[in-house]
């Protein structure tokens, strides 16, 4: 018999992987073009050209046994200092080659952080509604997800206060998304100071230290000019977890980077261990070839203005209809609300062919993501479904 755990992990899978191989099954039935999926946060535009000729230039020129062999644990150096040196220009900070390390993709970041961080029986606090992924990276090392809801009434911003209350001597960390999946909010840097002098005051009082794990896959998806604060800017002990899946939509390459800074706990020592969790984990090195793709295309713009088309396409559209929601700052996710109770809407929602995804797969119930990752055409052929949705949940009369 296989770990307990993972047979009952096995038997339940992905609630997202699960609806996106559903409409697999739909578009083989009614025609791909008859069906509306808006599970999955698969990008939606190819990677920029620079990205290919970056391949293509880097498989041509460089020398194969650099190209394809072992890389330091971390990442090659050079690539390390190229991001550095990016995040110097755009956020006035101060890093080195040895506060980056190279990971594979966010989820690579935050199962290395974990296993640094985290005794079996410390608590992660995490913010619904969260991407459920999270439960994986906190209990494989035996670590405890704590959920504090945020504040509907105020757009889902992070509750300092509730987040306070919610601290224990356990506590090791919380971890914050922003721009977040599933809201698509940005977190404002007054909230995040007045968050991190509550971390700070709440470790004094426990003699422990409480990390910030901010989770940044999303960080380049800003609309109308959005800021979206460097985290450790405002945040105390923070280590980042980013990665290029969204930005340059490269979800399959597995390509994303850590940064521990210098003036964190411990920060030496937990970049250190960083180093060894990502060999324990069997990810032994971030892939060598993405490594000196992305070092080329650090400061390659992300294609926000398709997605900004594709957001107000939707939100429009399903506003004008009635439902409700809040217009996204950022990522590519729309969450609204169900109106009727959440499996029977998504239940309505599929027997259109629209494939959403429940708001209890992020911890908070009555509400659904429509990931607008998709094509235009896509959004405007599903509006007649939405409307027959729309009537059967009473709205728009
Ligand atoms: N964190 C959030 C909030 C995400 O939405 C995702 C992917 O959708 C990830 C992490 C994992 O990203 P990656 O592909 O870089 O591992």
């Amino acid at each position: 018999m296989i770990s307990e755990k993972m047979a009952k992990m096995a038997s339940g899978g992905s609630v997202i992987r699960a609806i996106f191989e559903e409409g697999k099954r739909l578009s083989a039935i009614y025609g791909k073009e008859n069906v509306f999926d808006f599970s999955i946060g698969n990008p939606s535009f190819p990677p920029p050209g620079s990205v290919k000729d970056a391949i293509i230039d880097i498989i041509t020129n460089e020398d194969p046994m650099y190209v394809h062999g072992y890389p330091a644990n971390s990442g090659y150096p050079e690539v390390r200092r190229a991001i550095a040196d990016s995040l110097n220009r755009r956020f006035g900070t101060a890093y080195t080659e040895g506060n980056i390390m190279m990971t594979v993709g966010a989820a690579g970041g935050l199962s290395c952080t974990m296993v640094t961080l985290l005794n079996p029986g410390d608590e992660v606090i995490c913010i619904t509604p969260y991407f459920f992924e999270y439960n994986n990276y906190v209990t494989t090392p035996g670590g405890k997800v704590v959920t504090v809801p945020a504040s509907a009434e105020n757009g889902f911003m992070p509750d300092v206060d509730a987040i306070a209350a919610a601290v224990t001597p356990k506590t090791k960390a919380v971890i914050l998304n922003s721009p977040n999946n599933p809201t698509g909010v940005i977190y404002p840097a007054d909230l995040l100071r007045k968050y991190s002098d509550m971390l700070l005051e709440k470790g004094r009082e426990y003699g422990t230290v409480i990390y910030t794990i901010s989770d940044e896959p999303y960080r380049e998806l800003a609309y109308d000019g959005a800021e979206v604060p460097w985290m450790p800017g405002c945040v105390a002990n923070c280590i980042v977890c980013y990665s290029w899946s969204k930005s340059l939509s490269l979800p399959g390459e597995r390509i994303g980077y850590v940064v521990v800074p210098s003036d964190i706990a411990d920060g030496q020592l937990i970049f250190d261990a960083e180093v060894v969790a990502n060999r324990m984990l069997g990810f032994v090195n971030a892939p060598s070839l993405m490594e000196l793709v992305v070092a080329r295309c650090v400061d390659e713009p992300t294609n926000i203005a398709g997605y900004d088309a594709n957001r107000k396409l939707l939100y429009d559209g399903l506003t004008a209809l009635g439902f409700e929601g809040a217009y996204p700052a950022g990522a590519f996710y729309l969450w609204i609300k169900t109106t009727i109770e959440e499996s029977a809407f998504v239940e309505k929602a599929k027997s259109y062919n629209l494939l959403l995804v429940p708001g209890s797969n992020f911890g908070t119930p009555g509400y659904v993501r429509l990931a607008y990752c998709v094509s235009p055409d896509m959004i405007e052929r599903s509006m007649t479904a939405f409307a027959r949705l729309a009537a059967d949940c009473g709205l728009g009369k």
